[in-house]
């Protein structure tokens, strides 16, 4: 029987390497495949485009980049975002977004709520237990991830949740150009779990923007990748009543187009659609419909362009600027900004320390100054002096 044990003891050897293996190192090889960039840079522009880039406050809606493991304030050249590289870009504010339940079979029309790959993804990237299974804990700690990378930045990171904040830190960065701030945000209000008494802790925990759905149909309602269409359910109907009464934004990337329409009917401040396309240059199930882009424009919202192949239907900044023009051509500069999706488990054109290839982009398209002021991050300051809580 000696020959038996020792095939037992070289599968449990192998069975250990393996898992070992996959800790050590598939949370980074998903993350990297992932999140490629297709011109890791440096980038180019021309002087005329650096120079005005340089002035600019310049604002993104949307990241995700606390669903990896990489110290935030490390110059990375993995994924898309990090604080040396929104320095690098000359990036002023960064939406940070949560992303806290993703399907295995998670696609653009038909998400079934089935087997959540960030089950297997906290547990090997060594995330708290809390965490492995609950939406809740996982936005608790992507949050305290960001607070802790706040604390150690020696306040040239800073968390923006009120306006009196942000008023302090764009003060402050007239004369400490090389400081950046962030505001966090939540993808799916699954995070609430069923309870709209969460809206309280994640309110204490930082988070000011939450967009009722992701990328499956939940409590609140449809999302556009859903299986139902829905519109809002009651609950959802309540969760944005008691958002807007705490000052939070409500974003409504990744809702169903009923579900657009009932946010849109109920709303009394501007809303926002933090990273997506329009229909107009790429007709897909997630992209906005002038009829939509016409209803936010009427309700002071500001709509995200992203930078990614679904959104803009390519995958280069031509694409982007296309798309953005057409929306600006439809409703105005006042309510088009950037929404990157950056670590969104997205290919990106060039990363965050890229942002002045938006600029030349623009620039070349014949946008003038003041309108290249507000859609590289005016109009986000605005919307965000608008909404959040005073102080
Ligand atoms: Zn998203």
């Amino acid at each position: 029987m000696k020959w038996l044990r020792r095939i037992v003891l070289v599968l449990l050897a192998l069975i250990v390497a393996g898992v070992l293996g996959l800790y050590f190192f598939a949370p980074r090889y998903v993350m990297n495949t992932a999140n490629k960039t297709l011109d890791p840079g440096p980038y180019e522009v021309s002087a005329e485009a650096l120079a005005l880039h340089k002035t600019l406050l310049v604002a993104d809606l949307h990241c995700d980049v606390f669903l990896w493991e990489r110290d935030f304030l490390a110059r990375g050249h993995e994924g898309h975002v990090d604080f040396p590289r929104m320095q690098e870009g000359n990036v002023a504010l960064e939406g940070i977004t949560a992303a806290t339940r993703i399907p295995a079979q998670q696609n653009n029309t038909a998400t079934p709520d089935k087997w959540d790959v960030l089950v297997p993804l906290s547990f090997f990237q060594g995330r708290p237990a809390a965490t492995w299974f609950s939406p809740t804990e996982r936005a608790l700690h992507q949050a305290h991830m960001l607070h802790d990378a706040a604390e150690r930045s020696n306040g040239k990171l800073v968390i923006v949740t009120s306006q009196q904040e942000l008023n302090s830190y764009l003060e402050r960065r007239k004369s400490e150009p090389d400081i950046a701030a962030t505001f966090l945000g939540i993808e799916g209000a699954h995070a609430l779990g069923s309870s709209v008494d969460n809206l309280d802790v994640m309110y204490d925990a930082g988070y000011r923007m939450i967009a009722p759905t992701h990328f499956f149909d939940n409590l609140l309602g449809g999302s556009a990748h859903g299986l139902g269409k829905f519109g809002l359910s009651e609950f959802g109907a309540e969760v944005v009543r008691r958002m807007e009464d705490k000052h939070m934004l409500v974003d409504l990337a990744h809702a169903s187009p009923k579900m657009i329409d009932d946010v849109l009917d109920m709303a009394t401040q501007p809303i926002v659609v933090s990273h997506t396309g329009v229909k107009g240059t790429c007709d897909n199930m997630r992209n906005l419909s002038d009829e939509h882009l016409l209803r936010i424009r009427d309700n002071g919202g500001v709509v995200g362009i992203g930078f990614w192949d679904t959104a803009v239907c390519g995958e280069d900044v031509d694409h982007i600027v296309a798309a953005i023009q057409y929306a600006t051509d439809l409703i105005g500069v006042d309510h088009v900004a950037l929404g990157s999706d950056y670590d969104g488990a997205v290919t990106a054109p060039f990363d965050i320390s890229g942002m002045a290839l938006v600029t030349e982009g623009l620039m070349k398209a014949g946008y003038n100054e003041a309108d290249i002021r507000k859609i590289m991050g005016e109009n986000v300051i605005r919307l965000l002096r608008e909404v959040l809580p005073e102080a």
